[in-house]
């Protein structure tokens, strides 16, 4: 860690932080109303921002050691994780590791011994619930004093979230970031004994940490197949707390999806911010996401979906290889943001609505059975009604199944968080409310289409509101609910439509009904 980056003053604009130490390695030790701090390393905006200069390491670690292999036992840990699918399977990695230490899953919050919150910067509100379960949390520290209480993920990366910790939560005992998660075991062991609280966030462009431990659950399986992104879109954290664009190697992913195909697993998605651009960072070969898809094609695993896309990589041999079809399923997630050219071009998209359009056109006509779903953020700087009509043009040009729908946040440290964020609340909500009204009844049309079909359906548990019935999903991810009996959970099942909701269908099971079981839904 070099010297230059360690005039740590910029960040505590709080008189009485006392240095009270550094050690050889530049750890910084601070004093702050009572409470030690170790600072091995803090994120750094201006760096998260920088490309290029560090190269890319792939290391296969094993960080749990013969010494902290029972550092765990007869303790328990409980994790919190809030965001996307790359930090649910972040979150399994992390209880891999403390798994590995001997620890063991909490089944209620107090047995806990190590409680960590793995966060999401995307949006305001996601940091307010965070801030609110760490002063939560200020109970059982005082009641547990031996309690460890750690925050991850992307709020980590942010020096003004670790800046009101250090200010205002000293009851919190760790902070690493998304970069090092691999560190985990020693910074728990050093939280532990220190008694101190111990930032580790690091400023990488970021390395890939190959065979890390994970503990995966059920039928479904996250694979990451790359980390990080480049396209700085102007109002996403995302680059900065995630690092740059990096491919794992295809012989690591593909390994991960022979096991999991060995271990029973029904499905798997592939991961990635931008999973279109896996490959454009090797420098030894030449080797596409479209090619990563047809090797993965032929492994013997039911289904494979991938998330997310970007519209600028989604180039057509990757269309080619899905029209295949075979284990990869007919769904894809296409986010558009906006359906006007100019506020595409405020936001750095990259894309116009007609290139966006003539993506969509092509991957219809290739595979005309595709299902489609996309994000949307409605009230971005200046957009006028105008513009927002062009929203909802294209939704209905597009004709969307489902679409996760957003009402900009503007994010510390983005560029567009300097823009005039002048778009009313009421107008914004009221966008939101017409577009997902417009959604909704594209959502209830397709789901109508469906009934009289006997589609494929992955049987996933019971259903939430009534575990008399089972839930399941189609290849193109419709969501099932039929009857049916336990042991029919995890395996593929042929269902008859027999009706439709916006966001569900309901169905009939034949192989349930010819054993003897209740025919429809009471
Ligand atoms: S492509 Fe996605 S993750 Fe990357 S900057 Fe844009 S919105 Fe963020």
């Amino acid at each position: 860690m070099s010297k230059e980056n360690k005039d740590y003053s910029r960040y505590f604009d709080f008189s009485d932080a006392k240095l009270i130490g550094e050690s050889e390695d530049g750890t910084l030790k601070y004093r702050i109303r009572g409470r030690d701090i170790t600072i091995h390393s803090q994120p750094d905006l201006l760096a998260e921002k920088k490309r290029g200069r560090q190269g890319i390491e792939v290391i296969y670690d094993h960080p749990v050691t013969e010494e902290l292999s029972d550092f765990g036992l007869g303790k328990y840990y409980e994790i919190v994780t809030y965001g996307c699918q790359m930090n649910e399977h972040d979150s399994e990695t992390i209880m891999g590791l403390l798994e590995q230490m001997g620890y063991t899953q909490a089944t209620e919050r107090k047995q806990a011994d190590v409680i960590l919150l793995n966060t999401c910067a995307i949006r305001e509100n996601a940091e307010d619930k965070v801030f609110g379960e760490i002063g939560h949390l200020k109970s059982f520290k005082l009641e547990k004093p031996s309690l460890i209480l750690g925050v991850c993920g992307c709020m980590s990366q942010e020096e003004s979230v670790v800046n009101r910790i250090l200010q205002k939560h000293p009851h919190v005992d760790l902070i690493f970031g998304t970069h090092n998660i691999h560190r985990l075991p020693k910074l728990v062991q050093e939280a532990y004994y220190s008694k101190e609280m111990v930032v580790d966030v690091w400023n990488k462009e970021g390395d890939i940490i190959e065979n890390l431990p994970k503990k995966r659950e059920g039928i479904k399986a996250w694979v990451n197949i790359m980390y990080g992104c480049d396209k700085f879109c102007s109002y996403c954290i995302v680059p900065y707390t995630r690092g740059k664009e990096r491919s794992r190697r295809p012989e690591d992913v593909l390994l991960e999806v022979r096991d999991l195909a060995r271990q029973g697993f029904q499905e798997i998605t592939l991961l990635g911010q931008n999973v279109n651009a896996y490959g454009k960072d090797f420098t030894d070969l030449n080797y596409t996401f479209a090619d990563l898809m047809d090797d993965i094609r032929k492994i013997d695993i039911p289904r494979v979906r991938f998330t997310t896309s970007h519209p600028r990589d989604f180039d057509d041999a990757l269309i080619s290889v899905l029209a295949k079809k075979g284990n990869l399923v007919e769904q894809i997630h296409l986010p558009v943001q906006s359906g006007n050219s100019l506020i595409l071009r405020k936001m750095g998209r990259k894309y116009t609505r007609e290139h966006y359009l003539e993506l969509a056109g092509k991957i219809k006509k290739a595979i005309p059975d595709a299902v489609l779903t996309t994000d949307i953020i409605v009230g971005f700087p200046g957009e006028t009604n105008e513009q927002f009509e062009d929203t909802l043009s294209l939704v209905k040009e597009v004709g969307y199944d489902a679409a996760f729908t957003f009402i900009y946040s503007p994010r510390d440290g983005t560029p567009a968080a300097v823009m005039e964020d002048n778009v009313p609340m009421e107008e914004k909500k009221e966008r939101l409310h017409r577009l997902n009204e417009l959604l909704g009844e594209f959502s209830r049309r397709s789901n109508e289409k469906m009934v009289g079909q006997t589609v494929e359906v992955l049987v996933e548990g019971e259903s939430k509101n009534n575990p008399h019935v089972l839930a399941g999903r189609t290849r193109t991810n419709k969501l099932v609910h039929f009857h049916g009996s336990r042991d029919q959970i995890g395996k593929m099942v042929e269902i008859t439509i027999t009706g439709a909701q916006t966001y569900y269908l309901r169905g009939e099971n034949k192989e349930w009904i010819t054993s003897g079981g209740a025919a429809s839904f009471a």
